[in-house]
């Protein structure tokens, strides 16, 4: 089953917004930053921590993202008819940092992995130079659904398991976190030189597992690490997974049930799934099949 027009994601605390790219920098061997402008983005509101956003990427050999509507009633119909080639790919990702320079400038960043050449975002990426534009839905007021990360009054630790493409949210969330939040973190990375460096006023113990299987093996292999270290003892932690679907859902089920943590304090997203592009996971989405925390269902 596809997608219709009465699927459209909602945009009411979203909107439009035109980006240019300003510049790129290689982060790590799986990273790079790619900082956007645009005279759109005075009226972004990000929501920090895993505030989350829509790219739509040019595909083939087009330069810019163009779409024949961003009429909040017309356009996902419009994206939808184009025809296949010339439609941009949708693709989710996270505000790594939204600030105005001390010149006036307001910047975007965010943080791409580059996992291959022949998967749309990635490689666009991988070729953005300077001057490029795309667009995105993005937030219009700081508190939108697309920041998952709520941990509720009392929560008296924070625990996070994230891959490389959840780092951007994680790194986020620990620099938005106050002073001295207990913080327990497992970061999981393909590359040594991806253990990029943190900024955080919490009391963070962080752990970094540098993957060294695929699959089922690396699922396996990070649950022995889980099981292996003990947190802190807390009587209300919350609980924040983003990453690989399979892996989440295996970390989830540790979590609430070897560790017993409430399954109301665990937010867990899907950041992507092993076999499957986001073309795939939003028509299961669009046709219900998918769980309501898998990639793009929220925006
Ligand atoms: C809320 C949210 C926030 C996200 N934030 C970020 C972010 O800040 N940075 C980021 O890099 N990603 C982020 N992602 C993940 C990103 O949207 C997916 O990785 C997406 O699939 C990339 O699109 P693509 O066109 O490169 O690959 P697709 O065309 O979607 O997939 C093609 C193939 O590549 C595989 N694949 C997808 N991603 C990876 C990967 N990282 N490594 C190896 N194989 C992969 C798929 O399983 C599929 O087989 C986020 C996802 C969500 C839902």
């Amino acid at each position: 089953m596809t997608a219709t027009a009465s699927d459209a994601p909602a945009v009411a605390h979203f909107r439009f917004f035109t980006l240019d790219v300003l510049r790129t920098r290689r982060l790590g061997h799986s990273f790079l930053r790619v900082t956007f402008g645009g005279e759109s983005l005075a009226d972004f509101r990000s929501g920090g921590f895993d505030q989350s956003l829509s790219l739509f990427l040019p595909t083939g050999d087009q330069e810019h993202t163009v779409l024949p509507s961003t009429d909040e009633d017309t356009w996902f119909a419009a994206w939808r008819a184009m025809p296949d080639g010339e439609r941009p790919v949708m693709r989710s990702y996270t505000v790594r940092e939204q600030r105005r320079t001390a010149g006036g400038v307001d910047e975007v960043d965010i943080d791409f992995v580059l996992h291959g050449d022949s998967s749309p975002a990635s490689r666009w990426a991988g070729r953005a130079v300077t001057g490029r534009r795309i667009m995105a839905i993005g937030p219009a007021v700081a508190e939108n659904k697309s920041v998952r990360f709520q941990p509720p009054a009392g929560s008296d630790a924070i625990w996070m398991y994230a891959d490389e493409t959840a780092l951007p949210a994680a790194a986020a969330i620990l620099d938005g976190l106050p002073a001295g939040t207990p913080v327990r973190a497992w970061l999981e990375v393909p590359h040594e030189d991806d253990r990029l460096p943190l900024d955080t006023l919490a009391e963070a113990d962080i752990t970094w597992i540098v993957r060294g299987s695929a699959g089922r093996e690396r699922t396996e292999q990070l649950l022995s690490v889980l099981r292996a270290e003990d947190p802190r003892p807390a009587e209300a932690p919350y609980v924040w997974l983003a990453g690989e679907s399979g892996t989440i859902r295996a970390v989830r089920r540790h979590f609430v049930q070897e560790r017993s943590v409430d399954r109301r304090a665990v937010r867990f997203t899907g950041y992507w799934r092993l076999g499957a592009s986001e073309e795939q996971l939003l028509a299961e989405a669009y046709a219900g099949r998918a769980p309501s925390e898998d990639p793009a269902s929220e925006l």
